[in-house]
């Protein structure tokens, strides 16, 4: 199983960058739930400040295309990718390579999109699960549904960050489970942990069915 967890970080220059709040103890939630069920996982780390499991491999990465690169290199001896890292969306243009002064440093900031690293790696998809998620601060399904299709994911897991007790940085996850073919299921404020076990539960719910 490839797991992804964390933020990416995208350099402005050797001492500044952008990111996100991510901590990462999702990701390392559902490869420690994955490794603790038998399967042989490899957990694709942005920075953050949770250590991996043990028993997983871990490959560490800063930025969304060192993440899009190991995430190729890695998919094709997987059977399923779990994509919970937040991908930073856009990344400096410019990137310098010593820090910049104060007063070199523009006024504004020229960004460019990173890559989609689940829409990058769709058509490669073949037999394997797809299991993204979703953090929205609004109209949680409509989005998550949106983004479901748009990825060709099996399982989107969404969540509302705009809550204190879900989302970014928080011990608990209160998180709808979307698949193309059944009906939104809510769950119950979960740890982590929880989570993790019932995205689990899913995945190999669903390799049963699809071995007959
Ligand atoms: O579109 P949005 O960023 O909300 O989608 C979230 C899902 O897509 C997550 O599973 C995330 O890991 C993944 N993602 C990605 N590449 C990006 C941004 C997000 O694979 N550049």
């Amino acid at each position: 199983m490839l797991v992804t967890a964390g933020p990416t970080r995208e350099p402005v220059d050797p001492v500044r960058f952008i990111s996100n709040p991510s901590s990462g103890r999702m990701g390392v939630a559902v490869a420690a739930a994955a490794v603790r069920r038998g399967h042989d996982v490899v957990l694709i780390a942005g920075p953050m400040n949770v250590p991996p499991p043990d028993q997983a491999r871990c490959v560490r990465v800063t930025t969304a295309q060192e993440m899009l690169a190991a995430v190729e290199r890695e998919l094709h001896a997987s059977d399923a990718l779990i994509m919970t890292a937040a991908v930073a969306d856009f990344r400096p243009k410019q990137v310098s390579e010593h820090k910049l002064h104060k007063q070199e440093m523009p006024a504004r900031l020229e960004l460019e999109r990173n890559p989609d690293i689940l829409a990058t790696v769709a058509a490669r998809k073949g037999d394997r699960l797809f299991v993204g998620f979703a953090a929205e601060t609004q109209d949680i399904v409509e989005n998550a549904r949106r983004k479901l299709a748009a990825k060709r994911l099996d399982l989107i897991v969404a969540n509302d960050v705009s809550r204190p007790d879900s989302g970014f940085g928080t011990d608990t996850n209160r998180v709808i489970f979307l698949a193309a073919d059944t009906e939104p299921e809510h769950l119950p404020l979960l740890s982590k942990k929880q989570v993790a076990e019932r995205i689990l539960d899913w995945i190999e719910q669903r390799a049963t069915r699809a071995r007959g």
